[in-house]
């Protein structure tokens, strides 16, 4: 048995009693102060691949606030690895709190318009890529590529050993946590359990596909997982007062911190769930806490939240 890198945690809320359901947050987010917990996931065998090759440093994509781009910048710099970060925005963006720590830690902010960025997958960007910044390592936005896989699956390993379980709820972005977790899953071969991906975007039923893309070969038969897409509150990023409210009142009902952009609009699924009858009497509930948190410092800095109803925000310094 390993010792699991994150902790199993009870979560104690009136509804989960009243519906007798067994809730447990599986803490990624405590995997690492500063490299947002699924990212660090991802980015494990990413960066073990990136340094036993020759390449003189590394390239990514992302938003302005994104979490990859915080984990990533900050990973390469532990690891003394140059690295590009292409910015979809302006310039001016460079200030903001993400990028001001990514910069912080030595990435190099290349910014691009909104046209451009659509072209992150287009081989024919990669290559002009490659000319520019000559024998990098590109890993996708997110950090969604084949090495993410078997990083997420590592999941699986520890909560195996850590308890029985029924249900495995995450949010999903690009879809690679959302794959890394049912690769895992194939591997114990436990079909008793169930994996649900909460979509934090509209439209999110290309995901489906994406999701199998990145499965693995020998995952590709495990179907006990599903793609719920009707939780995304308006979009990506988007959440109402009301949205922020819950998610406020069960931090601090369950002492745990969730952001509204992934964790928390899982919970907010999670919630509408329960009281929908979705869960079934002792259905024991596992949700993967997949980290975000620096993206408070963002929707604080902008005013989109107050920092008054996040005391549990962790200090994001190293120094
Ligand atoms: C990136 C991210 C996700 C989404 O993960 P995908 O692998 O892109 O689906 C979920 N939660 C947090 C906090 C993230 O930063």
């Amino acid at each position: 048995m390993h010792k699991p890198l994150s902790i199993l945690q009870k979560l104690e809320h009136p509804l989960f009693d009243k519906y007798n359901i067994d809730v447990r947050v599986k803490r990624d987010d405590m995997l690492h102060n500063i490299i947002s917990g699924n990212k660090w996931r991802k980015l494990k065998y990413n960066l073990e691949y990136l340094s036993k090759h020759n390449y003189v440093g590394a390239l990514t994509f992302g938003g302005s606030y994104s979490n990859h781009i915080h984990a990533f910048a900050y990973a390469c710099h532990q690891q003394n690895i140059p690295c590009i970060g292409i910015i979809r925005g302006e310039a001016h963006y460079a200030s903001n709190f993400t990028l001001r720590w990514a910069q912080h830690w030595g990435m190099q902010c290349h910014f691009v318009d909104r046209k451009t960025y659509r072209r992150r997958f287009e081989p024919s960007y990669l290559d002009e890529l490659n000319q520019l910044y000559p024998n990098h390592f590109i890993i996708p936005e997110g950090g969604s590529n084949s090495f993410a896989i078997p990083g997420v699956a590592e999941v699986l390993t520890e909560l195996n050993d850590q308890a029985e379980f029924d249900t495995l709820i995450t949010p999903v972005g690009s879809g690679g946590t959302l794959a890394g977790l049912i690769s895992g899953d194939s591997v114990a071969n436990n079909t008793q359990h169930k994996i649900l991906g909460i979509a934090v975007l509209k439209q999110g039923e290309y995901l489906v596909e994406e999701v199998k893309q990145l499965l693995p070969h020998e995952a590709k038969q495990h179907n006990n997982w599903q793609l719920l897409t009707q939780f995304h509150r308006g979009g990506y990023g988007k959440f109402n007062s009301d949205d922020a409210k819950r998610i406020i009142a069960f931090n601090q009902q369950t002492g745990v911190c969730f952001e509204p952009i992934y964790s928390g609009k899982m919970i907010l699924a999670l919630l509408d769930l329960i009281t929908q009858g979705y869960f079934k009497p002792k259905e024991r509930i596992v949700l993967l806490h997949t980290g975000g948190l620096q993206g408070l410092g963002g929707m604080i800095e902008q005013g989109r939240l107050d920092a008054k109803d996040w005391p549990t925000l962790p200090s994001l310094s190293d120094e």
